[in-house]
């Protein structure tokens, strides 16, 4: 079996070219080759994350230049995030791809994958549950993510976050809320704890709460009557009128905060949009935010992209792509999400990736197989329900 490394740098697909994560590292490598599985990787994959050629080679792997018959050649191709529609054709039917494929977002892409008989896995979709843990990568992402956008908003605030005691004077432990204490959430939480802040705190699934406390943060406890999450663990949309209710009652301690970070998603939607223009010019000039929900469509009014401007005097920092700065933590634990995935269904005797479509990971991270859309989750959207 075949398992090729795309460099991501090299991606025609030019909102995702300035990828310096890689889905293998000279330590996953020495693993896929003592299971048997050969690995093919596009030159220079580990430019960014400190590992040469050389280093590949050393652990086993074989280095191509060609990215075209690379792909040709590959029975697995394993990308952080996922090939661009015009590169299908290079890749053999049955081909299984793997990476970040954002399905509910790149239904062309996904379509055009079913009809080129393509096996697709979305690593998002793979389920939270206890025996997916060790391949659950939008944990792992979402974990150092949380991590960057406390840090970028510390570097960002005109002031620092501990307090300080000093004879030139005291400086206050800077207020930060956090919106959505998921993954990313409680990640950054425990950044500003560490870094000194008061840190408060509010998701509408109201079990994180001691999730918040554990960390040191408070938590907002804010009716709106009945909210909950999915049996994945997901937060249920809110109604308009619930919506309303939460932005209305987390006004004041927007106001109140130095740093506002909000990390609030919806599976597979749009994120709600929290934080009005309005709300924002309640803040100090200066504070700044950092919407973590940015790339998806944002939860504070005005944020883009991968951009910090000045919206109502606040800097609000739209989240790009943030694993740029930390893309050596981020490939070492994607290379591993990578390498426990193929392992789990790799039979070693056939010496190929058994796609068991009645494993209860594949049931719901397959998301092509056999030239049609086979996902549930998707079609049901794709129904519109
Ligand atoms: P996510 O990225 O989908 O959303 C981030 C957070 O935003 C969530 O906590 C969500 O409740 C919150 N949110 C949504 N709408 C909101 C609103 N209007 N206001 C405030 N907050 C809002 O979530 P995630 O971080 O991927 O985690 C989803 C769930 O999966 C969580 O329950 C998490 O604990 C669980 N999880 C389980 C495992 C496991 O069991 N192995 C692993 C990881 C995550």
């Amino acid at each position: 079996m075949i398992l090729l490394i795309p460099n991501e740098s090299n991606t025609p697909i030019q909102d995702l070219a300035d990828e310096k994560r890689v889905a293998a590292t000279p330590e996953s490598v020495k693993k896929f080759v003592k299971k048997g599985i050969e690995v093919l990787l596009e030159k220079q994959c580990g430019k960014h994350i400190g590992a040469s050629d050389q280093d590949y080679i050393d652990a086993g792997a074989k280095i191509v230049d060609d990215r075209k018959s690379a792909f040709a050649q590959a029975d697995i191709v394993a990308f952080v995030n996922r090939p661009d529609i015009s590169e299908l054709t290079e890749l053999k039917p049955e081909t299984l791809v793997l990476g970040h494929l954002d399905p509910f977002f790149n239904l062309p892409l996904i379509n055009s994958m079913a009809e080129k008989h393509l096996n697709t896995l979305s690593i998002e979709m793979i389920p939270r549950s206890t025996r997916a843990q060790k391949m659950d990568a939008l944990s792992s992402q979402s974990s150092l993510a949380g991590y960057v956008m406390m840090i970028k908003a510390a570097n960002q605030l005109p002031s620092i976050l501990p307090m300080m005691m000093t004879p030139s004077g005291t400086i206050k432990p800077a207020k930060v809320f956090v919106i959505g204490a998921g993954v990313a959430g409680l990640q950054a939480i425990a950044t500003a704890k560490r870094l000194g802040a008061n840190v408060l705190a509010y998701d509408t699934r109201s079990v994180v709460a001691e999730q918040v406390e554990s960390l040191g943060g408070k938590f907002l406890h804010i009716d709106i009557g009945e909210t909950g999450q999915n049996e994945n663990g997901y937060a249920n949309a809110l109604t308009d009128e619930q919506k309303q209710k939460q932005m209305d009652a987390q006004k004041s301690a927007i106001a109140d905060s130095d740093i506002v970070i909000t990390t609030a998603q919806l599976f597979g939607r749009k994120p709600p949009v929290l934080i009005t223009k309005e709300t924002l010019a309640l803040m100090k000039p200066g504070s700044v935010v950092v919407d973590m929900a940015a790339r998806s469509g944002g939860n504070v009014e005005g944020s883009e992209a991968g951009v910090m401007k000045v919206v109502s005097g606040v800097n609000v920092i739209g989240t790009g792509n943030w694993s740029q700065s930390v893309a050596r933590d981020a490939s070492n634990m994607y290379a591993n999400n990578i390498y426990n995935l193929v392992d789990e269904f790799y039979d070693s005797e056939k010496q190929v990736f058994n796609l068991d479509l009645e494993d209860e990971i594949l049931a719901q991270s397959v998301i092509t197989h056999g030239g049609k859309i086979i996902n549930d989750l998707l079609m049901n959207m794709q129904q519109g329900e």
